[in-house]
């Protein structure tokens, strides 16, 4: 079996004009180290999948198996992030990407060796002793990625993490992503309505519907990546 594994997966949304169908019997799987992209218009369910998969929302059908274990909460072994990243304005860049790990009891001098490595990796070298408000846009989502990997997550769920960047800056870090990706092996989720960035990142592509959202197909890529 993958590592994730969801069948029959619904959401319905209990609203004041009645109830809304956002997810409508998902099955899939996901490999190990597998990168996916999650693709579909607005509205079709795609942030409601990730936040079942990341623990924030639960199912109101269906099964959720991580790791052949059935999941329903936030789990250490699993990381988010998300279109803009909410920063600790009075913490330094470092304390920020430590966070995770120390709240999750990891060493702290050991996080804040992490921390200068991955925002090294990230191309924020020199950059701990700052704070949030000193940096762009796009080097906040860097610190956010510095951030998402601190506590070594198993699985990256992505909801459209560079879609309000530039797109220079976005595709820069979706280069970044990739190299990250490669040499750490991770399992990646990642939400986008760009079928053309799908392309560029994913081993396979989940396309859904518009509402109610289902899984229309899954699609193979077979491109050679940079
Ligand atoms: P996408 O990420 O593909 O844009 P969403 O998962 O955000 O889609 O939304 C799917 C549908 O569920 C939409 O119709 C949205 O309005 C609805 N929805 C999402 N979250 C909630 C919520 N907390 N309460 C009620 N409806 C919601
Ligand atoms: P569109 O022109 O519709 O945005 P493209 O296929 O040109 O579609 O690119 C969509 C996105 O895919 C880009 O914004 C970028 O994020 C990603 N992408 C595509 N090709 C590359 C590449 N060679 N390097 C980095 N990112 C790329």
């Amino acid at each position: 079996a993958g590592l994730i594994e969801g069948s029959h997966l619904s959401k319905v949304y209990a609203t004041a004009t009645g109830p809304l169908v956002a997810l409508s019997d998902v099955s899939f799987d996901v490999n190990e180290g597998e990168f996916i992209s999650l693709v579909g218009p607005s509205g079709c369910g795609k942030s409601t999948l990730l936040s079942i998969l990341g623990g924030l929302e639960n199912q109101t059908e269906g099964v959720l198996l991580l790791s052949d274990k059935e999941h329903d909460g936030p789990r250490a072994e699993i990381g988010m992030m998300f279109q803009t990243s909410v920063l600790f304005p009075w913490r330094t860049i470092r304390q920020n990407v430590e966070l995770p790990g120390i709240i999750l009891g990891l060493d702290r001098k050991q996080q804040a060796e992490e921390a200068d490595r991955l925002l090294d990796m990230v191309g924020l070298n020199g950059f701990g002793d700052r704070y949030p408000g000193e940096l762009s846009g796009g080097m906040r989502q860097r610190v956010a990625l510095a951030r998402l990997l601190a506590h070594d997550p198993k699985v990256l769920l992505m909801d459209e993490p560079f879609g309000a960047l530039d797109e220079f800056t976005r595709e820069t870090m979706n280069v970044e992503l990739l190299r990250i990706w490669e040499k750490t092996s991770k399992t990646v989720i990642f939400v986008t309505h760009n079928i053309g960035e799908a392309v560029f990142l994913s081993d396979r592509i989940f396309v859904m519907t518009p509402r109610p959202g289902r899984l229309e197909g899954i699609v193979d890529v077979d491109l050679p990546r940079p």
